[in-house]
């Protein structure tokens, strides 16, 4: 008798301990901040050659990721909206960095929160009565967050100052943090790491998003190497710098989860095809402003997307295919083909007939005048994500983390479901998947 109740008293025990570790593990991650460096390659922090501390004390006392496979194409905006969302551009349905159109007519950038067709972290977060907070985040102006500084594209200051939240946010950030600045330099890394620094001491938000840029500059300016671009990771380790700081004076760095990622890698650029020309000497582009044409090319960095007029013309898409193929070779090494069935499969743009990805560092452009084939220069991205110099990377650190993780390769639409249950919200069907091994 002693004995079962002893054995019952046992049970009674282990299961407030299970329950109480279930709670604790609940509780661990209290905070997640997402910090994107634009144009983040793995090699930053798995080489030695690059200025990063902060990086590589995170990763030492983290986990992370070998390579993280980007989205097609790997461009910032399709990328950041995967991030948030954990779905594939089919589903999110922001397919570039800007609005696409067939008249050739100046581009908007897509940046309201209302242009993804899809459920994102931000609203799960809020709904669960969260704080949040995003700073510089593509796609999201008006997004329903406590705390925002838009990415808004080239529309402006007094667009994003309008845009921000709460209102009157950017004007309050130049006093309380620039010292009465009129204008704040959005391309140092470390100013917007000083924003978030604020935001975490006034509110402690428990999801925060942050994007910076300047490493994505420095790339397309002077390509992958260089001192432009040594400088930009360093300061963005530097940025990574002060919010850890702030996190701790704010004393939450404990209980924060910090993931460090990218939107997709870099290529260097040595030569500029401009497929439209084909075209315009095929007699497909007669006058795109006119409307007379019958298929064209959207041409960004290291992709090109063909639009059909008909979108059902396959007579049109196979003359195209056949101008790429009847190419010499020392042309036709610069480019590959990405079938429909590709796309498709990858969750891609479903609106064109086939797509390019650029090959021994070339890059395309819109022209349909000219030379299709010229010297170019600096770097891109836009590339087909399946090789290496696209990938991004990934660095986890904090509770609920598995110290000393090593993600072989995982893609961007696995940091939602990461995120989602490290906070533990409930959040619809996503395609992507906690990596395993990354958890405790
Ligand atoms: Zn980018």
């Amino acid at each position: 008798m002693v004995f079962i109740m002893k054995k019952q008293l046992s049970i009674v025990l282990l299961l407030a301990l299970v329950m109480t570790s279930a709670q604790l593990m609940a509780q661990k991650a209290k905070h997640v901040i997402f910090l994107t460096i634009d144009g983040f390659r793995p090699d930053f922090y798995l080489d030695s050659e690059w200025q990063t501390p902060n990086l590589r004390a995170l990763m030492k006392d983290g986990a992370y990721a070998k390579g993280v496979n980007s989205v097609f194409p790997s461009m910032t905006y399709p990328s950041h909206t995967t991030i948030v969302t954990g779905v594939q551009p089919v589903k999110h349905g922001v397919y570039y960095n800007n609005i696409f159109t067939l008249d050739g007519e100046a581009k908007m950038p897509y940046w309201q929160d209302s242009s993804i067709h899809a459920p994102t972290i931000w609203k799960a977060a809020k709904d669960k009565g969260m704080t949040v907070a995003s700073l510089y985040w593509p796609v999201s102006a008006d997004a329903p967050v406590d705390y925002n500084i838009p990415d808004i594209g080239g529309l402006g200051d007094s667009v994003r100052a309008q845009y921000s939240l709460p209102k009157g946010f950017y004007d309050e950030v130049k006093k309380e943090v620039f010292g009465g600045a009129d204008k704040i330099d959005n391309g140092k890394n470390q100013n917007i790491a000083q924003i978030a620094a604020y935001i975490i001491k006034k509110s402690k938000p428990e999801l925060m998003t942050i994007h910076v840029f300047s490493v994505d500059g420095a790339q397309h300016g002077v390509g992958r190497s260089g001192a432009r671009v040594q400088q930009a990771i360093a300061d963005a380790d530097e940025a990574v710098g002060i919010i850890i700081k702030a996190l701790k004076d704010a004393g939450i760095y404990e209980n924060t989860v910090l993931m460090i990622g990218g939107d997709h890698g870099f290529y260097d650029v040595k030569k500029s095809i401009a497929p439209n020309v084909w075209l315009k000497e095929a007699g497909l582009i007669t006058d795109l402003k006119a409307g007379d044409w019958k298929a064209q090319f959207n041409t960004v960095g290291g992709s090109a997307y063909l639009y059909l007029k008909d979108a059902a013309d396959k007579a049109t898409a196979n003359k195209v295919k056949a101008l790429l193929e009847a190419q010499p070779d020392s042309v036709k090494q610069y480019y590959r083909i990405i079938t429909k069935e590709q796309l498709k499969k990858g969750g891609y743009n479903p609106n064109v007939a086939f797509a390019l990805t650029a090959e021994h560092d070339a890059s395309f452009n819109m022209a349909n005048t000219g030379n299709a084939v010229k010297p170019g220069k600096g770097g891109t991205h836009g590339h087909f994500p399946d090789t290496k110099n696209i990938r991004t990377g990934l660095i986890v650190h904090g509770p609920g983390i598995r110290k000393g993780a090593v993600i072989a390769q995982m893609d961007l639409k696995d940091m939602t479901p990461i995120m989602i249950k490290l906070l533990g919200i409930p959040f619809s069907k996503v395609d992507g998947k906690v990596p395993a091994g990354l958890l405790e």
